[in-house]
């Protein structure tokens, strides 16, 4: 189960909803792959082709880009495989192109501007959960 919030900015209004982490449908990566773009998509299944005892490790998290400050839902992906080898989805801005960060504690959300407004004044409206 998944965790679902939405961020609301006090000052402009400005309200999105992300969904984070994985459903329970989502036990391994090839059920979540349309949630990955398509050319990172063609990359992770030539390597699950390729090394069926590759270890997985996915789920959807909050982005940010630092440098227009816009917050995104992604399918974060590593995968483990062959003797040392690894590779990691990267994802980059709509807006700018910048490569995107990670907002690993919810905790931080508080303290980033708003993408709208720039304003310190987002929180987290609403939590629930999804599957
Ligand atoms: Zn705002
Ligand atoms: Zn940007």
């Amino acid at each position: 189960m998944g965790i679902s919030i939405d961020i609301h900015c006090g000052a402009c209004g400005w309200e999105e909803g992300f969904r984070l982490g994985t459903g329970s449908a989502m036990t391994r990566l090839r059920n979540a792959l349309d949630l990955v773009p398509e050319d990172q998509r063609i990359r992770i299944l030539e390597i699950l082709d390729h090394h069926p005892d590759s270890a997985e490790d996915f789920e959807l998290r909050l982005m940010r880009c630092p440098a227009c400050g816009r917050l995104f839902e992604r399918m974060q992906v590593s995968l483990l495989y062959g003797r040392n080898d690894g590779w990691q989805s990267r994802y980059h801005c709509d807006g700018c192109g910048a490569a995107l960060d990670n907002v690993s504690d919810p905790e931080e959300i508080s303290t980033l501007p708003c993408p709208d407004c720039g304003s310190a004044a987002l929180q987290v409206a609403d939590t629930s959960f999804w599957d």
